[in-house]
Order: C-alpha cells, then sequence, then structure tokens
C-alpha cells in the first residue's frame, strides 16, 4: 500500500479521553475511531491486526479439533427463558424489541444459543464429542466501558462450545483448548498465563483465565515465576494424545487471580519466584458439565441405549482485546512496536528523497519485493516519516535516502529492538523476508 493514497490517518496530540498506552497509540497510529461510548469502527491499520489475530486464532481452534461456525447477533429472549438466564443477566444484556414486539436480545455470549442449535441434530452418542465455535461480535452494556477496545461494549470475541458424553470427555476437550490457547496467544507473540479462575455467572466447577500481565491490567494476579519461564510452544502434544500431562505440568505452577488466591499455598512459593502483578484477560475457558443441555433438554442415547445428558465447556477469546493487550506488552514511547507474526504491515519502505531517480527507483524495488508492505512515498520530511513509520509500529523499516541509494545500501530498522544496519538490498531483504 502506497501511504500517500493510503487511509491511514495519524494524530499528532494525544487524545485527552486515553489514559492507557495501548487506547492512547490505537488514536495516534489510526487504528480504530471511537463512534460511541465503548463503541469503534476499525480503520485500515487496525482491522489488518484484528484479522491476523482471528486468523491465528482460527488456525488454532481447527487444529484442535473445533468446527467454525456462525450465529447471529441477536437472539431471541425465549431461548434465555429455557436456560433461566433472560432474568438473570443484568442490565448488561441489550435488550430489543422488534416491530411484532417480539423479545430479543444481542447476544453476550452463544451457550444458548450454541445448545439450541446442537440438539436439533445430535441424537445418539455417535454424534459426540463436537466443539463448535464462532468469530463474531458480541454486545455487553459494560457499566463502564474504558481503555478503549479493552473493554468495550460491542467486541470480537471468539467462543468455542465443547459437546462431550462423558465427564472424562469434556475433560479432555478441555485440555485441548487449554493448550489450543497456549499456542495461539505464544503465536502471536504474547505471553499470556493460565490461572485458576472464578466460574463466576457462567457456573461450573474448573475454570482458568488466561493473562498478560501488563500494569494497566484490570486483574490482580499472583503466579510463580517458573510458569512465566515456560514455553508454550513447546508444549504441545498431538491433540488425540493423553494431554494431562501436558496441561499439569502448567497447572502444578501457583497462579491465581485474586478471587481464587489461596494464600496459603502462596507461602509454598519460595520467596524469590513470587511473582505478584496486575493482568489483562484475554481468554477464559470454563467447564460447566450439563447446566445448559439439562435446562435446554438437551439430550443423546448412549451406547447402552439409555439417555445421557452431555457434559459441555466454553472457551472465548477476547479478538479485539488482544489488539490492545497486544500493544499494552508491546510499545515505547514513540509507538506501537508490533510483534511479526500480527504487524499490519510486514514493513515500510521510507524513501527520503521521493522524486530523485535513484531513491525512486531503488524504493519501489524494495516495495515491490515485500508483500504486505507499506511505501511511505509522501512529499513529507525525513522527521515525521520517521516518527509514522515508529508511531505505527511495522517490525521492520526499509530507509532509503540519496546516498544510500547511490552507493546501493538501504538502512534497516527493527523496530522492536531499535537495531539499525546499513546493508545490501539483497541483504535487507534476505533479513526481513527471512
Ligand atoms: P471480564 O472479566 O474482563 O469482564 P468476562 O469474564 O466477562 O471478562 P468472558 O465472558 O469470559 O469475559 O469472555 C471471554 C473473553 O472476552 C474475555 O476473556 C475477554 O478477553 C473478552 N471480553 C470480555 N468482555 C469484554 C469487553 N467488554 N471488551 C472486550 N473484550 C471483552
Ligand atoms: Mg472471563
Amino acid at each position: 500500500m502506497r501511504l500517500s493514497r493510503a487511509f491511514l490517518p495519524t494524530l499528532k496530540e494525544t487524545p485527552a479521553e486515553a489514559t492507557i498506552a495501548s487506547h492512547r497509540l490505537m488514536l495516534r497510529a489510526g487504528l480504530v475511531r471511537q463512534t460511541s461510548a465503548g463503541i469503534y469502527a476499525w480503520l485500515p491499520l487496525g482491522w489488518r491486526v484484528l484479522q491476523k489475530i482471528e486468523q491465528i486464532v482460527r488456525e488454532e481452534q481447527d487444529r484442535a479439533g473445533a468446527q467454525e461456525i456462525l450465529m447471529p447477533t441477536i437472539q431471541s429472549a425465549d431461548l434465555w427463558r429455557q436456560s433461566g438466564r433472560y432474568d438473570a443477566y443484568g442490565p448488561e444484556m441489550l435488550r430489543l424489541r422488534d416491530r411484532h414486539d417480539r423479545e430479543c436480545l444481542y447476544g453476550p455470549t452463544n451457550e444458548e444459543m450454541v445448545t439450541d442449535i446442537f440438539r436439533g441434530y445430535a441424537k445418539s452418542y455417535r454424534d459426540l464429542p463436537r466443539n463448535l465455535y464462532h468469530i463474531q461480535w458480541k454486545f455487553r452494556d459494560e457499566v463502564r466501558p474504558r481503555f478503549g477496545v479493552m473493554r468495550g461494549r460491542e467486541f470480537l470475541m471468539k467462543d468455542a462450545y465443547s459437546f462431550d458424553v462423558t465427564k472424562e470427555g469434556a475433560q479432555h476437550s478441555y485440555r485441548q483448548m487449554f493448550l489450543a490457547y497456549l499456542r495461539t496467544f505464544a503465536r502471536m507473540g504474547l505471553k499470556a498465563v493460565p490461572m485458576r479462575a472464578d466460574t463466576g455467572p457462567i457456573g461450573g466447577n474448573l475454570s482458568h483465565e488466561f493473562i498478560v500481565l501488563a500494569e494497566t491490567g484490570e486483574s490482580q494476579v499472583f503466579v510463580s515465576q517458573d510458569l512465566l519461564d515456560m514455553d508454550a510452544l513447546a508444549s504441545a502434544p498431538d491433540y488425540g494424545a493423553d494431554l494431562a500431562p501436558a496441561v499439569d505440568a502448567w497447572t502444578s505452577h501457583y497462579a491465581a487471580t485474586e478471587e481464587m488466591h489461596d494464600p496459603a499455598a502462596w507461602e509454598q512459593v519460595p520467596e524469590g519466584k513470587r511473582v505478584s502483578a496486575r493482568g489483562i484477560e484475554v481468554g477464559h475457558i470454563f467447564y460447566f458439565g450439563t447446566k445448559y443441555s439439562a435446562s435446554m433438554g438437551l439430550s443423546v442415547q448412549g451406547p447402552d441405549g439409555k439417555t445421557v445428558v452431555p457434559e459441555m465447556g466454553s472457551y472465548g477469546i477476547g479478538v479485539s482485546r488482544l489488539v490492545g493487550a497486544t500493544i499494552e506488552a508491546n510499545h515505547d514511547e514513540q509507538g506501537i512496536k508490533w510483534p511479526d507474526a500480527v504487524a499490519p504491515f510486514k514493513a515500510v519502505v521510507i524513501n527520503l528523497k521521493q522524486g530523485d531517480a535513484a531513491c525512486d527507483a531503488l524504493s519501489e524495488r524494495m516495495y515491490a519485493a515485500i508483500p504486505d508492505s507499506l511505501y511511505d512515498d509522501r512529499s513529507e520530511r525525513a522527521g515525521p516519516k520517521f516518527a509514522d513509520a515508529d508511531l505505527m509500529g511495522h517490525p521492520w523499516q526499509v530507509v532509503v535516502g540519496p546516498r544510500g541509494a547511490a552507493a546501493g545500501v538501504v538502512e534497516l530498522k527493527r523496530r522492536a529492538t531499535g537495531e539499525k544496519q546499513e546493508v545490501s538490498p539483497e541483504d535487507a531483504l534476505a533479513k526481513i523476508l527471512g
């Protein structure tokens, strides 16, 4: 994309309403625009990041055996009456009436709807296990929307729902998602730590939150340094295997949110390894047994001919929140430092002298050779070009100036480290594409 023609608006001033770095930078770098409280339009730069995050989530859900569907945003109140949650869910639920005066709602989550869909087809134990997920906008009328997309009212979530015949099967499904989450966040360049969590209004008895440590996080967490040192990608066995050892390797270390914190157990963690910090919840998984299947009449015929009520779990990832969380974990005073896997552009080619034949030719050549690159071809001074590149946070900057263009070299800057080097165009390409 050529910056001279792109819709990539950046702001010089810091917007007054933004109190944390990610919110500030998302507005300044032109990722999103607030349209009303807690509701955002995604501009090209933000939309590209959101789609990259979404795609990693999708690939890892698919790899773990979940199947993608798409459920609507508008749901019928009747469904929620069946589970008893229509009245239990508070003012966070956006309730609507259609022209026939039928009660509807904008979905804050989908346990009821997916149970209804599944009960329409599942007849026998052979139809299980299944795990269905979708990536869809949710609405929760949060009392205090804040921190930009981190706590919005409309937000994008991946939610998966598992159906199993037995408790053991449900536990296996839970572990599949547990490990899929570790892989998902690691691929995004994020360290998200699984912690014992309260099951809250979804109910049930087993739950973990995946938390990115950040000073601006809303949750207080307690975690052993040993867990922070673990490598998520190294620990994913084949999903068909016995997953208990891989999961236990993580859950055997102390990690808990404030609600689940156990001071006595905390004392057992060696003093030098006790990390008490703030964190951002980017994912949450639950095993809740037959809460929805029983209340909504989902049952199948078991192997012995008797009726079985399936065991269920649900598994959420805050896809839009992840954009903010990634920035919280990767930024400096100048701007964003995107991890490669989710960067909106792989590199920016900065032409320092637009109109100079040698600069133009070398810049065009670099731009054409790097897929997913941005070309700063504006007739701007060098200062603002560098400032925008740092603000938008592209992992690589390829700087083409008149002296270098004449000598056949470019300056290559790695945004994450600030490291700069003069290299031949070929070496620059090898590094970027390597
Ligand atoms: P929180 O405790 O942050 O309010 P929650 O426990 O209500 O979240 P879940 O129902 O577990 O959220 O939803 C799954 C995921 O969706 C969360 O882990 C979080 O990443 C994301 N999420 C929840 N609420 C919001 C929101 N208001 N804005 C953006 N993302 C959200
Ligand atoms: Mg949660």
